[in-house]
């Protein structure tokens, strides 16, 4: 049963995908006036507060462009990136086969585009790193994705643990915060809570099977605009106190005791009076590589990873995300995850035409109940929520 959902969530999104590609484009023009203004270069909604346009191009894709005719910051940045990758390559290469048990690094590996491509270039690259893929099957993720997960471990020959924690942890986390998105938007509430938990899985996982380093195909875009740090490794401060886990905490405007049970909390990583020598590095190779989509896709497609049509985010990305995009339409006007999108557009590391459809038909179709409705419909019903429950209309 609980399999039939999945197969039908799934179909509905590459329904999604389809029209965003082939038909919005030829709609688009007759409802223009009822959909937000966006910038011509990196698409953000000029709903999103800070977000002024001027010539069609908004203050932040200017301030891109000036820098980049700078030459001089342009050279220093350069070389910034540049003495990061040769850091992050050193690191990785004296770890190979150094792990004082069975593993060097613990992947984090949801099956999406990005952690596919990061597996692919660690084995060309540091191939005598010997990793463990993780998986979290939380009961909300992409069926496209796990089986993809699966598959990519089969070929390339790798221990791979699908974790699947008591299905109450996350439907508790999803529950809560979908009814206290407020005018936060779920990027900051829902998505923060729930992306920091599944890292923090693997750092107790790392932490509890020996493993030194932990590895995570996050963009680097977010990491930017969440300002963990601009570095590829996680301080190590913070991973030996409750400082992530504090972040989160005011960043979203939720407290995990008001959440969890007291045993569910420990889920969230606090590093006090841990083995400092066994607290693993928490590594982030993109904030380094800085690959741009074409780059993604050639690697997937050269290594017959994954075709492209499998590659958009709506399809790999966990369920939950269609409610987040009502609430945020609802209450902010726009949805809350498009200035990341708009910060790796301009980066050259997303399509601009594809991003602009899919966010003005999720715009359109949150205002008019079309498009991603049913889908917001199926997975409420996963969560035994209703419309009303999350503030929004059936
Ligand atoms: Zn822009």
């Amino acid at each position: 049963m609980a399999k039939d959902i999945d197969q039908q969530i799934l179909n509905d999104l590459r329904q999604f995908d389809f029209v965003a590609q082939n038909i919005w484009p030829r709609l688009r023009g007759l409802f223009k006036r009822t959909i937000a203004a966006r910038c011509n270069q990196c698409v953000i909604s000029s709903r999103v507060p800070y977000i002024t346009l001027t010539d069609g191009v908004c203050n932040l894709c200017h301030e891109h462009n000036k820098l980049r005719a700078n030459d001089e910051e342009t050279v220093w940045q350069k070389k910034y990136v540049e003495h990061q990758r040769k850091e992050l390559d050193h690191l990785l290469k004296s770890h190979q086969g150094k792990g004082r048990d069975r593993y060097d690094a613990l992947v984090l590996f949801s099956g999406g585009k990005d952690s596919v491509y990061m597996l692919s270039r660690l084995r060309k690259e540091h191939p005598g790193l010997r990793v463990l893929l993780m998986t979290w099957d939380n009961g909300f993720y992409s069926k496209l994705s796990l089986d993809r997960c699966k598959e990519v471990a089969a070929k390339m020959d790798l221990d791979h643990i699908v974790y699947k924690p008591r299905s109450s942890v996350y439907k508790t986390l999803y529950c809560y915060t979908l009814k206290n998105v407020e005018m936060k938007g779920s990027y900051q509430t829902v998505d923060r809570l729930d992306g920091t938990l599944n890292q923090m899985l693997g750092f107790y996982f790392a932490y509890d099977m020996n493993i030194p380093l932990v590895l995570a195909g996050v963009d680097f875009a977010q990491e930017l605009i969440m300002q963990f740090h601009s570095y590829y490794v996680m301080p190590f401060e913070d991973m030996c106190s409750r400082t992530l886990t504090d972040r989160m905490e005011r960043r979203s405007g939720f407290k995990i005791a008001d959440i969890f049970t007291e045993e569910d909390q420990k889920l969230f990583w606090d590093g006090t009076g841990k083995d400092p020598d066994r607290i693993p590095q928490y590594v982030l190779p993109f904030v380094a590589w800085r690959p741009d989509k074409a780059a993604i896709l050639g690697e997937l497609e050269r290594e017959s990873l994954m075709p492209e049509r499998d590659s958009s985010p709506i399809l790999t990305n966990n369920q939950v995300l269609s409610i987040m995009t009502a609430i945020d339409i609802k209450t902010i006007g726009y949805c809350s995850f498009e200035p990341e999108f708009a910060e790796m557009i301009r980066f050259r590391e997303n399509d601009p035409v594809y991003w602009r459809n899919a966010f003005e038909m999720a715009e359109f179709g949150a205002r008019n109940k079309v498009f991603l409705q049913r889908t917001v419909s199926k997975v409420l019903g996963k969560l035994g929520l209703t419309f009303q429950e999350v503030g929004l209309e059936a």
